[in-house]
């Protein structure tokens, strides 16, 4: 059997090499499992990389080799082009997406047993089905038996990818049954270089947004693409700023109010204050590696004069503290004390 390199496939997703390599020599050597694990930080671009898989795995141009398709062309791949919103909008009667309703905190085992009867039913064109589990983290205990029982019975040419950043919370059981590929943060140069290569930016524009982006390239092609969601970034980056600027703790109180009535006051309050921490943890990183003189690796160097003039009690054990508590921070959104109480916590802290 050939062993074709993983040069001549285009993946579309920089770093993490040797997952690609094990992806594209499974392809050319046709030697598929039937359930993958995608893990690691969100916005690593594992969706997007389940995606491309599935449509290799889907094209109908079988006289090509692996590594030329998707071949863009036949019916499978027009399918995928012509998707309009989000990836689960495909209408492809061989490919799913599985993912948690918005208002829900699971996904139910109904979700599960749907998408097993689906996957049960011969494949119209005799091609593979691929079903893909985005976060998969969020399976409810009667769900993860029941997509257990699948895993452990695989059909043939059924394939399940599940996409987690929490793969720990996924049952042992599951995990041992699938191939596990692990993504892990590629290096600011490596995104840097992806970006200059593939839009037009300046230097400065593509080096700023490589480094907010924090080895996560999906991250930064959407810092690129996406202008609201960027101007989002940088408002949440001056308001923290802002309240760790004023040594008055009515002041920041008072500031975190604001942030409040417009930002939190709605059912997303949860991923946004997610969001707002993480940007939190970010300039008290930013602080630490200053004092050190690691100016290299600052991440948010768009706000450097700022960065370099805050002072904070202690500084070290100082900012060590405060990056404790927004650690335990996400404990508490877990158990859903509310956004208030945990922002006022931080402060008190800082
Ligand atoms: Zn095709």
């Amino acid at each position: 059997m050939k062993n074709k390199s993983s040069d001549n496939y285009k993946w579309p997703l920089i770093g993490n090499k040797r997952n690609i390599d094990f992806l594209s020599r499974s392809l050319s050597n046709d030697n598929l499992s039937s359930a993958y694990v995608f893990s690691g930080p969100d916005n690593m671009g594992k969706t997007k990389l389940a995606e491309h898989f599935s449509r290799i795995i889907l094209c109908q141009k079988k006289d090509l080799s692996y590594s030329e398709r998707p071949c863009q062309t036949c019916a499978s791949c027009r399918k995928f082009i012509s998707k309009k919103g989000d990836e689960s909008d495909i209408a492809h009667s061989d490919y799913y997406i599985l993912k948690k309703d918005k208002e829900k905190k699971n996904i139910s085992v109904e979700q599960v047993r749907d998408l097993i009867y689906s996957l049960s039913m011969s494949s119209f064109s005799d091609s593979h089905k691929v079903a893909i589990i985005k976060h998969a983290d969020t399976l409810s205990e009667s769900a993860s038996n029941a997509l257990l029982k699948l895993l452990e019975e695989p059909r043939k040419k059924v394939i399940v990818i599940l996409v987690s950043s929490q793969p720990e919370k996924i049952l042992k059981t599951i995990i041992s049954r699938c191939q596990h590929l692990e993504f892990h943060p590629v290096k600011n140069n490596e995104i840097n270089n992806y970006l200059l290569d593939n839009f037009k930016l300046s230097r400065s524009a593509s080096k700023n947004y490589s480094r907010i982006a924090l080895g996560r390239p999906a991250l930064a092609v959407k810092f690129v693409e996406d202008k609201e969601f960027y101007k989002n970034y940088l408002e949440r980056l001056n308001y923290i700023l802002d309240i760790i600027e004023n040594n008055d703790i009515n002041k920041r109180f008072f500031l975190i109010e604001g942030l409040l009535d417009k930002k939190l006051a709605n059912n997303e309050s949860v991923v946004i204050l997610k969001r707002l921490l993480e940007v939190f943890q970010g300039v008290l990183r930013d602080i630490y590696l200053m004092k050190y003189g690691l100016y290299d690796l600052v991440q948010n160097e768009i706000v450097d004069e700022r960065l370099r003039k805050i002072k904070i009690k202690n500084d070290i054990q100082g900012i060590v503290r405060v990056l404790d508590e927004i650690e335990l921070a996400s404990d508490y959104i877990e158990a859903n004390i509310n956004s208030k109480t945990i922002l006022e916590n931080i402060t008190l802290s800082l």
